[in-house]
């Protein structure tokens, strides 16, 4: 089977057209300003040691984040000895990163999707993603759901019957952990540089725009693959980070009860509510193929470190953090947690499915008992073809342009809350949540403007705020 394909230039007179004329090819950017690019250079060098900051603080200084800081300016430790102190790179921790994934590798690539001929709704299996600024379809062998339940199936079957190694191996050698991924996040991020230039896979969709740092972190080929199915996207973007997402918090969950003999309400709450999360991320697998990242997003250090090293270490800063404080919440905090979660996650889930829905059906569907109602618009790709597009102004689009992020901010102030108020650390994530999306968002609506011209500010008069109506 063919693993991509160009879609046929579809002409149009529609209405809507005109303005295509004068819109831009879409994507990322082809010139990079002096802001762009200090703030490339800023999050390269930073970054790792963002993450190591955070480690270092749980392991060393009980996941205060002052305390480092107060130390080295009251003189009572040196950047040295905090050095000295963090634990090193070993090759027992390499070993087990190796096999791990070494299995996701051949869970995505060697085991073809059977889920969904079992499961009603389940959409898996070889699947179209989005057209891609030069006017292809690469088709994806979605197989998430299968790789997560092999993986968590096997998890149990070792924590409670073959005990080949301790449920607490991933918190035993966390910061060992951290260097491996270190290395893989630097080796797929400079591979994909290198490919770009040498041996892209579509080379109509690669970007360069001259300077070698922005290359580099924001990527230049769009979809990167080895063979005809090893996608980089799909693969790091949900592989070793999301599916270990819901593992390290059973590993912390797992610390807990060895050492306090107990589980806390707040363990259980972080681990479930982020459970729900990261299984509707595989779920909704074939739908993520029309989400930003794998849709507009090249690949590069942003997404290849960020997939290997940022996700599983910072998203699962709670479970880390109740590891060292197990805090045991008030009946009344533990349900406003849960009910604030599963409120964020029901807008969440229910704002992509209303998108999802009207765009899979061209719009013959009914959102909230009624025919949805929508702004027609028109743009044009690299290949000169001009295209249609609708932009749903019903349901939960009408309320805010991006009311599916508000819903994730929701649930992710939850995991956070349910830490207690004691440190600040574990709000780092929110924090962290509302940079990113509204940065997205904002990222997201310019490459909207250029790619739909006037049809986009009819839109935006319709529906005139972003994330919160009336105020943003
Ligand atoms: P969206 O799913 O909101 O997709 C944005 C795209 O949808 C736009 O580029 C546009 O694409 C299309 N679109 C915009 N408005 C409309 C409309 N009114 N009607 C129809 N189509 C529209 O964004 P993301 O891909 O960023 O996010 C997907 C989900 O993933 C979100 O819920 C987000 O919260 C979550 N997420 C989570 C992250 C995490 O780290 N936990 C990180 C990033 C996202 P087109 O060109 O097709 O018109």
């Amino acid at each position: 089977m063919e693993a991509t394909r160009r879609r046929a230039q579809n002409r149009t007179n529609g209405k809507a057209s005109d303005s295509t004329e004068k819109s831009a090819q879409w994507g990322r950017a082809w010139e990079v300003d002096w802001f762009s690019l200090l703030g490339v250079i800023g999050l390269l060098c930073s970054a790792p040691f963002i993450v190591f900051y955070f480690m270092m603080a749980c392991d060393q200084y009980q996941c205060s984040i002052s305390q480092p800081l107060l130390a080295l300016y009251q003189g009572e430790t040196t950047l040295l000895s905090i050095w000295a102190r963090a634990p090193s790179f070993l090759w027992s921790a390499a070993k087990i990163y190796a096999i791990w994934v070494s299995f996701q590798v051949f869970l995505y690539v060697c085991v073809p999707d059977v889920v969904h001929k079992f499961i009603p709704g389940y959409v898996g299996g070889v699947q179209d993603g989005a057209l891609t600024p030069a006017g292809l379809i690469n088709k994806y062998e979605i197989n998430g759901l299968q790789c997560w339940l092999i993986t968590h199936a096997l998890w149990f079957a070792n924590a409670h019957y073959f005990h080949w190694f301790s449920p607490t191996i991933i918190f035993d050698n966390w910061i060992p952990l951290m260097w491996c991924t270190n290395i893989l996040g630097y080796a797929v991020a400079t591979f994909a540089f290198i490919k770009a230039y040498l041996f892209p896979t579509n080379p109509e969709d690669c970007k360069f725009t001259g300077n070698i740092f922005y290359n580099y972190m924001m990527g230049i080929e769009f979809n990167p693959r080895i063979g005809k199915w090893f996608d980089f996207k799909l693969f790091f973007n949900g592989r070793p980070g999301i599916v270990a997402w819901t593992l390290i918090n059973l590993s912390y969950m797992a610390k807990q009860q060895e050492l306090y003999g107990h589980i806390t309400n707040s363990m259980i709450l972080v681990n479930v509510l982020q459970a729900i999360y990261v299984l509707d991320f595989f779920w909704n697998e074939a739908w993520y193929l029309k989400t930003i990242d794998i849709c507009h997003d090249h690949f590069g250090w942003y997404l290849g470190w960020g997939d290997c090293v940022w996700l599983p270490f910072l998203y699962t800063l709670q479970g880390l953090y109740l590891v060292y404080h197990p805090v045991q919440l008030s009946d009344t905090h533990a349900l406003t947690v849960l009910v604030l979660g599963l409120v964020g996650y029901y807008i969440f889930r229910a704002t992509n499915h209303q998108k999802d829905l009207f765009r899979r059906t061209n719009g013959s569907c009914s959102i909230w008992g009624r025919k949805p109602s929508y702004i027609e618009c028109s743009y044009r790709s690299a290949d000169g073809g001009v295209h249609r597009s609708k932009l749903l102004t019903s349901g939960f689009w009408g309320v805010a342009r991006h009311f599916n992020y508000t819903g994730d901010l929701m649930g992710s102030l939850a995991y956070c809350a349910a830490c207690g108020f004691g440190h600040i650390l574990p709000y780092f994530y929110i924090v962290y949540m509302t940079i990113l999306l509204v940065h997205r968002c904002v990222r997201d609506e310019h490459r909207c403007s250029t790619k739909y011209g006037k049809d986009w500010k009819r839109y935006t008069d319709a529906v005139p705020y972003r994330l919160i109506p009336g105020l943003f």
